[in-house]
């Protein structure tokens, strides 16, 4: 297992526990990811006398416009609630109701109260509660600190991984690999995500033959922190959800100009409409205070409490300045429902996976349920399979599980965020497309040595490359992707998947429409 947020830690437990041998790497320390800064919570169905598993997967289909795999927004929404009450079982701190229960709250374009919560870092109890299972597992075997470079590949089928720590390079053969490396936020100037967000996996997975999908949807969150020297921190949905407003310097609530649900429309609507007002020089604020008193505010979001503190700000006595980043990608690796990638032997769970749950717009809170519920299902696939071949005998390697070398990576990644942010950010159109792929061609490349910075890097340049190819290529609006010059939806023309394999674009469309 490669990763170690929520899909990887759950992966290897649930692995071990079916008897499984693991070995669980990651670039970081076993909390470092993406999941630890979750805020909001996990979404599923758990009230059945005001909800219903049907609701929420009509609430992801209507906000992922027309690509959603209602077969795998049905597998999410029947079996989150069992992996929520897993959480639970295991010691993740949920918040409770007053009744006992585990307290529900409301976000964005959801129809019902069903986001599951830890205060307000959800995440963080996700992660350090898996990340001391796994330490306590016997059938896991944990190194932190390595970094994936290259698939080992034979016969068509994968075998395992290189790595490298430090300076050293060295294979992990086994008989399955699953990838749960996570986003892609880095390859964006301004985003929500911690450094390790680069799109490793995607790209290890593409290397090893598997097709890529629907990368050009990448979400930007509408709300997070916009202050001089400070990084765009996350401010979690839910305080829209409670009663948190969305204004202008003189405090109107414009979201409602461009939306009759005003803040709580659909991620790409209420980011789009902040956008506008940011690109024109307005300042926007998020105001937490119609939620309640100033001690109510401080009591239900302890940590962006503390983390604006940091900047001067105190959330509940003052507007905060925000503006949207990129957040969170629909698009990776495809799969089918039990998370194997079209390579076999190679797996792909959480972000880095395209398993058609999102569409082309992620529902909040539907992705650490993704994790989870397909976490539970990889590993059942991978336990009751007996075609895998012996771990020791990788037969004969071909020329991808040579030993990797130096690696080639652009000199300066973040002038490629920098020039993502302004070209394939929330408003796309050809003439700056055009030039995005002109920029990230592949002259810019030098050889270096073999580093989790250098791999990182390169990781930065491929993905930009894949998003921008598809961005160009899709001319309508969907969901995440906004093109200023195609500015409607085209189902005639559009209501497809976009599907990289070995780098070559092909439209694969739909036949039905949802
Ligand atoms: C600020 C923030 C708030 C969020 N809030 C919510 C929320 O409330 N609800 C929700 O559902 N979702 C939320 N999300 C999204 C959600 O957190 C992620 O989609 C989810 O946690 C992804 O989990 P994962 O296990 O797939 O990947 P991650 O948690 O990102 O873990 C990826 C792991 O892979 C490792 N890795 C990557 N590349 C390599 C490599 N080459 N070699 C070795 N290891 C590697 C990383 O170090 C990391 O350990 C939020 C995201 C952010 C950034």
């Amino acid at each position: 297992v490669v990763g170690s947020g929520a899909a990887g830690l759950l992966l290897a437990l649930h692995c071990a526990d079916r008897g499984l041998h693991v070995a669980l790497a990651t670039k970081g320390t076993l909390q470092e990811s993406n999941t630890a800064w979750a805020q909001g919570g996990v979404a599923a169905a758990l009230n059945l006398e005001e909800d219903s598993p049907a609701a929420h997967v009509a609430d992801t289909i209507a906000a992922g416009a027309g690509l959603c795999d209602v077969e795998a927004a049905e597998v999410v929404a029947r079996e989150a609630p069992a992996r929520v009450d897993e959480l639970a079982r295991l010691g993740v701190a949920f918040t409770l109701s007053l009744d006992g229960g585990l307290a529900l709250t409301r976000e964005a374009a959801h129809s019902h109260a069903r986001v599951a919560f830890a205060s307000d870092h959800t995440g963080q109890a996700i992660s350090s509660t898996l990340a001391d299972k796994v330490r306590a597992s016997a059938g896991v075997t944990v190194h932190e600190r390595v970094t994936a470079v290259s698939p080992i590949v034979s016969g068509k089928r994968c075998r395992g991984m290189w790595f490298v720590r430090q300076d050293a390079v060295f294979p992990v053969v086994a008989g399955d690999t699953a990838l749960a490396t996570g986003g892609v936020g880095r390859v964006f100037a301004r985003t929500t995500n911690p450094p390790g967000a680069t799109g490793d996996g995607m790209l290890l997975a593409g290397e090893a033959g598997a097709e890529i999908s629907d990368v050009e949807f990448v979400q930007f969150h509408p709300t997070a922190l916009a202050v001089s020297g400070a990084p765009a921190l996350l401010i979690t949905e839910t305080a829209r959800g409670e009663g948190g407003i969305v204004v202008d310097a003189r405090g109107r609530r414009f979201c409602f100009d461009d939306d009759p649900r005003g803040e709580l429309s659909s991620r790409d609507v209420v980011a789009r409409s902040i956008f506008k007002r940011v690109q024109r020089g307005d300042e926007v604020f998020l105001d937490l205070r119609p939620i309640g008193s100033p001690d109510a505010i401080r009591a239900r979001f302890p940590h962006i409490e503390a983390a604006c503190a940091r900047f001067g700000l105190d959330i509940a006595t003052q507007p905060i300045p925000i503006a949207p980043a990129a957040h969170y990608h629909m698009g990776g690796v495809r799969t089918d429902l039990q998370g194997r990638t079209t390579v076999q032997g190679l797996y792909a769970i959480g972000e880095v996976a395209c398993t058609g749950l999102h569409g082309a717009n992620r529902l909040a809170s539907n992705s650490l349920a993704e994790c989870l519920v397909f976490a539970a299902r990889a590993a059942d696939d991978i336990a009751g399979r007996n075609d895998r071949p012996q771990t020791r005998s990788a037969g004969p390697p071909d020329a991808t599980a040579a030993e990797p070398e130096s690696i080639k990576r652009p000199a300066d990644a973040s002038a490629i965020a920098a020039a993502m942010w302004d070209a394939a950010g929330i408003e796309r159109d050809a003439k700056g497309l055009s030039r995005l792929t002109s920029f990230l061609s592949s002259d810019r490349l030098e050889s270096a040595r073999l580093t989790r910075n250098a791999v990182e890097a390169r990781s930065v340049w491929q993905t930009a490359r894949l998003i921008a190819r598809a961005a160009l290529l899709r001319e309508e609006s969907r969901g995440s992707h906004y093109r200023v010059d195609f500015p409607d939806r085209d189902d005639a023309q559009w209501l497809a998947h976009i599907v990289f394999e070995r780098e070559s674009p092909r439209i694969s469309r739909l036949r039905a429409v949802f």
